[in-house]
C-alpha cells in the first residue's frame, strides 16, 4: 500500500476522519462558496466538507476536542485551499502500517466543498431550503419527520455516539411536507446536478417509518426518476421491503452500527430494545435477497451500516464479512466523538487501525462481485466508499477484471438513470 498521504487520498481521508483538522485564520470556507461547518444530521457528520486529491470527497471534523490537537490545518493562498501538516514524523502502529508523513509540509491541494446556490432560498411555505435537505458529498439527505423517539423517551435510550436530537429544531426543520421537499428536490437536480435523494428516520412508536417514508419516494420517483434510497430501522413486516423495491427504492440501508452483541447493548439501548441485532441483520439479509426479483433492471441494494471504532477491529471486520457473505454492501462509518454526546469524552480511532478494516471492505465486495461504484455521481463525504478504499490494498490490480465489468456496468447504469430522468420529467411537465 502507499503510505505516503500526499500520495494516497483514501488513507488521507481516513487519517483526516480520526484526527481531524484546524481551520488556518487564512481560510474564508463560506465566503469562498464553501458550506458552512453543521451540527450534524444522522448522528455522524459535523465537519468542513473538502474535495480531496482523486475526486474523494469527505467531511472533516473541526468541532470536535481532538480536531484541536490535529496536525493537519486548512491553509488558503492565492492558488486556493490547501491541507498543511505541522509536527510528527511518521508513526508506527500495532497493525504495523507505517504511514509516511512529513513534518510541517505541504500535503494536498483541496477544493471546498459547493455550497448550493438553492440553500438559503425559501420554499413557497417560507421554510430556508436548507432546512428540509442538505447536501452530504453530491446526493441529498432529508430526515423528513419529528426527531427519532429515543431522544424523547424518559430516561432516554439515544444511540450513545448520536447527535440527531441535540441538532432538530436547530440546522433542521421539525418536519417537512412532501410538497415542500420535491421543491428542495427539484432545486438541488436543476442547480446541484443531484443523481441520489436518501430518506433517514429514526425509531417511531408502531413502525410508521416506512408509511412516513412512501409518500416522498412515490413523488420524487415519479416527478424526477432520481435514485432514492431509504434508511430506517427494520420494519417488522420484512414483506414491506418488496412493495418498496416495487415503487422504485433503489436502496435499503440498515444501521446496526455494531456486530458485537454486548457492546451493541451498550451502546445502542433503544435499537436492543426495540428490535436487537438479529432483526437488524434479518433485514439485511432478506433485502440483499430481493436484488434479483421484479423491477428487472432497476438497481437495487441493500446496505448494513457500521461504525468502524467503537469495537474490535476483529468484529467490524466480522460485520463486514457477514453482510458480504449475505450479498448486502456495508456501509462503514469511522467514530466521530461528537461534541454534546454521550461519547464526546471518548477518543477517535486510530487510522492504523483503522486501515485493515476499510480494506476488508473492498476485498470482500470484490470477492462477492457486489455492484460497488456504480450509481452515477454519488460521492459521499461522510465514509469511505468501498471503491475508495481500492488505495489501501497492498495489490490494487489483483481484480482488475473484475474492476472492468464494474466500469461497464456503471456505464449501462449511467444510460438507463439518464433515460428514467428524462422520461420522468417529460412525463411530469406534460
Ligand atoms: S436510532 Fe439511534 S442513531 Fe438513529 S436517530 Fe435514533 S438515536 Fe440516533
Amino acid at each position: 500500500m502507499e503510505t505516503d498521504v500526499r500520495r494516497n487520498p483514501a488513507l488521507l481521508k481516513l487519517d483526516l476522519y480520526c484526527r481531524g483538522i484546524r481551520i488556518d485564520e487564512s481560510c474564508l470556507l463560506e465566503g469562498d462558496g464553501g458550506r458552512q461547518i453543521l451540527r450534524t444530521r444522522a448522528g455522524l457528520g459535523s465537519g468542513v466538507e473538502l474535495i480531496l486529491p482523486g475526486g474523494l470527497w469527505t467531511n472533516v471534523p473541526v468541532t470536535e476536542t481532538f480536531a484541536q490537537s490535529s496536525p493537519y490545518v486548512l491553509h488558503r493562498d492565492v492558488r486556493g485551499y490547501s491541507i498543511r501538516r505541522h509536527g510528527e514524523r511518521g508513526r508506527v502502529s500495532g497493525a504495523g502500517i507505517q504511514m509516511k508523513v512529513p513534518s510541517a509540509e505541504h500535503i494536498a491541494r483541496v477544493a471546498l466543498a459547493p455550497r448550493p446556490s438553492w440553500y438559503d432560498r425559501k420554499t413557497s411555505t417560507g421554510k430556508t431550503m436548507t432546512r428540509v435537505g442538505t447536501l452530504q458529498g453530491t446526493y441529498l439527505g432529508i430526515y423528513p419527520a419529528k426527531v427519532c423517539e429515543y431522544w424523547v423517551e424518559k430516561p432516554k435510550e439515544n444511540c450513545r455516539f448520536c447527535s440527531v436530537g441535540l441538532n432538530l429544531g436547530t440546522d433542521d426543520a421539525d418536519e417537512k411536507s412532501v410538497s415542500e421537499v420535491m421543491e428542495v428536490v427539484r432545486a438541488a437536480r436543476e442547480e446541484s446536478g443531484i443523481t441520489y435523494v436518501d430518506f433517514n428516520t429514526g425509531h417511531y412508536e408502531g413502525d410508521t417509518y416506512l408509511d412516513i417514508l412512501e409518500p416522498y419516494v412515490r413523488r420524487v420517483k415519479a416527478e424526477t426518476g432520481l435514485l432514492v434510497g431509504v434508511q430506517t430501522p427494520p420494519h417488522h413486516d420484512l414483506t414491506r421491503y418488496r412493495k418498496l423495491r416495487e415503487i422504485g427504492v433503489n436502496r435499503v440501508s440498515f444501521c446496526f452500527e455494531i456486530f458485537d452483541t454486548e457492546i451493541f447493548r451498550r451502546v445502542c439501548p433503544g435499537k436492543n430494545r426495540e428490535y436487537g441485532l438479529t432483526r437488524y441483520l434479518e433485514a439485511v439479509r432478506y433485502c440483499a435477497t430481493l436484488g434479483s426479483t421484479g423491477r428487472g433492471f432497476e438497481p437495487w441494494v441493500s446496505n448494513g451500516e457500521i461504525i468502524a471504532g467503537l469495537e474490535p477491529a476483529q468484529s467490524s471486520m466480522a460485520a463486514i464479512d457477514w453482510i458480504t457473505a449475505v450479498g448486502g454492501i456495508p456501509t462503514v462509518c469511522v467514530f466521530r466523538p461528537l461534541v454534546g454526546t454521550d461519547m464526546e469524552g471518548e477518543a477517535p480511532p486510530r487510522t492504523e487501525d483503522m486501515v485493515p478494516i476499510f480494506r476488508r471492505l473492498y476485498q470482500a465486495c470484490m470477492e462477492k462481485d457486489l455492484p460497488i461504484g456504480v450509481a452515477p455521481n454519488v460521492h459521499v463525504s461522510l465514509v469511505l466508499l468501498p471503491e475508495e478504499c481500492r488505495w489501501l490494498m497492498d495489490d490494487p490490480h489483483r481484480y482488475w477484471w473484475k474492476e472492468l465489468r464494474l466500469k461497464a456496468k456503471a456505464a449501462a447504469y449511467r444510460l438507463k438513470f439518464e433515460r428514467d430522468v428524462k422520461r420522468a420529467l417529460a412525463a411530469h411537465a406534460a
